[in-house]
């Protein structure tokens, strides 16, 4: 069975530049937010590939040294976390495997909803698979495809696949990125405009990426798309029926980095606005607006500026702390709020406090960063969550807990508010989150929401098994 179904994650891809480990390197350590358990770089000489995987952040696995050995002039590298099942360096990305027609790696950014379906199939006919991850499902079709060429490989294994996949794969010659018809998951094609690396070509998650290594944005790879680049140029094939795309909704709520642009957004003014927007909606008598530092942010200073109630940093942030949420024990959970936040006194002390955060998942976040507040002398304490109520896990790549973790798929917002010991909260509502697209709520997903899955899973062996594991853990 494989052993997750979460997988928040980073690709990274470079095409014909001399330092591909390199930019791999940088543009996953831009992406670091995408995940923290392990990362890779896997790079294309022209006669191998050459492979580097580690636990752990980018920063602590790329030394000069193995930067060095990853020769090359293209590369692909992934980032990754995911909370459920092993974490262990057999999952970590990308893979690489031989087949009949030479080395191919893979990285994948998303989750499949059939992948235990196609796995236990294969490994039926035959298939012996290294890792518990999805992602090897899609190796494993492209190496029993009969197609003529790796792209026509490609193309029928992502017939097979069904869910969220932001792709980039490596050949000996070739650099291939795919998205799904849905587009769940972003992913950004960029060009080295410059000098000696004119012509150079890289793949992102982000563009926050690209302007690291000073290549510039050129345009989103579109959903239902595989581009490849190889010799003979820069080719696109769409060779999937259209669907209607549901890009995720919560990768501007939460999950992308602020300078990033995001579906062709800014996600920074995308958050802004939703704060603004929460304030028109639930607006409330304080003496100042506080964020939850980063990810509440952007939503503070909109919901500031529309409310004209002063933005003021009541809550600090610790920056060599990582993200609370990724300890998985809730003992360490717990405390590592506080490692993470310190409350100010001198600007809370007998003050009526709004303060803002993007979402609230268990609540035990909230529930702490409000005991600190009261605890620093705030007077009345007003929480505001810049995203509607979190009512269902993500099958698509967000990690979310179960969704009997999640204290708004069984909880009223009167009992979270108790839960959090609030004096009052209130969640941004479904139809405000669209007000930055002019309410067209057309083209994305907010299943988490709203529970509306645009990819229909029941009749589907994994999805099932998420059911059980969920109600097992109510
Ligand atoms: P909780 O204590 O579980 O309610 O955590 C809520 C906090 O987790 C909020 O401050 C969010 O910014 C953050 N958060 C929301 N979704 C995620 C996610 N998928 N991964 C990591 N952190 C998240």
């Amino acid at each position: 069975m494989s052993d997750k179904f979460h997988d928040e994650c980073a690709v990274m891809g470079i095409y014909g530049h001399p330092e591909a480990a390199n930019m791999a390197y940088l543009g996953l350590y831009a992406l670091q937010h995408r995940g923290q358990e392990s990362c890779g770089i896997v790079t294309s000489d022209g006669k191998g590939l050459i492979s580097h995987r580690q636990m752990g952040l980018v920063a602590d696995a790329f030394k000069e040294d193995v930067i060095k050995r990853l020769e090359g002039q293209s590369a692909i590298g992934h980032n990754r976390y995911s909370t459920q099942g092993q974490s262990h360096i057999k999952n970590a990305q990308p893979f690489v495997v031989e087949y009949s027609q030479g080395p191919i790696a893979i990285a994948h950014n998303g989750n499949l909803v059939n992948g235990t379906l196609l796995r236990n199939e294969l490994e039926q006919a035959g298939s012996i698979f290294q890792s518990t991850s999805d992602t090897e499902v899609i190796i494993h079709l492209i190496a029993t495809s009969k197609g003529s060429s790796v792209q026509l490989r490609i193309v029928e294994a992502l017939s097979k696949v069904r869910g969220a996949y932001s792709l980039v794969f490596l050949t000996l010659d070739k650099l291939i990125a795919a998205r799904d018809p849905y587009g769940f998951r972003p992913l950004v094609l960029g060009r080295f405009p410059e000098g000696k690396n004119r012509g150079a070509y890289v793949f992102a998650s982000e563009t926050c990426a690209l302007d690291l290594i000073e290549a510039e944005y050129v345009r989103d790879v579109e959903p239902g798309e595989i581009v490849t680049i190889g010799p003979d140029g820069i080719e696109s094939l769409k060779p999937f029926p259209a669907v209607p795309h549901a890009k995720c909704i919560f990768e501007y709520i939460y999950f992308a980095r602020p300078d990033s642009k995001l579906f062709g957004h800014n996600v920074y003014l995308v958050r802004k606005s939703l704060g603004r927007q929460l304030a028109r909606e639930s607006g409330v008598e304080a003496d100042l607006v506080t964020p939850v530092p980063d990810s509440g942010v952007p939503a503070a200073i909109g919901f500031a500026e529309e409310s004209k109630i002063p933005l003021e940093f009541g809550l600090i942030r610790n920056h060599y702390v990582g993200r609370t949420f990724i300890e998985p024990q809730q003992t360490i959970r717990n405390f590592g709020v506080k490692i993470k936040l310190n409350a100010q006194r001198d600007v809370l002390q007998g003050k009526r406090v709004i303060v803002v955060d993007d979402s609230i998942v268990r609540g035990t976040t909230s529930r702490k960063i409000i005991r600190m507040l009261r605890d620093a002398g705030a007077k009345e304490v007003h929480l505001r969550i810049s995203s509607p109520a979190t009512t269902g896990p993500c099958y698509y790549g967000i990690d979310t807990p179960t969704r009997g973790e999640l204290i708004a798929s069984a909880n009223s917002t009167e009992e979270i508010r108790r839960f959090v010991e609030a004096d009052t909260l209130a969640y941004l509502s479904n139809d405000g989150m669209y007000t930055y697209f002019d309410g067209d709520k057309k083209g994305f997903c907010d299943a988490c929401f709203t529970g509306n899955y645009p990819v229909h899973f029941e009749d589907e062996g994994h999805i099932k098994q998420l059911h059980l594991f969920d109600a097992l853990n109510r």
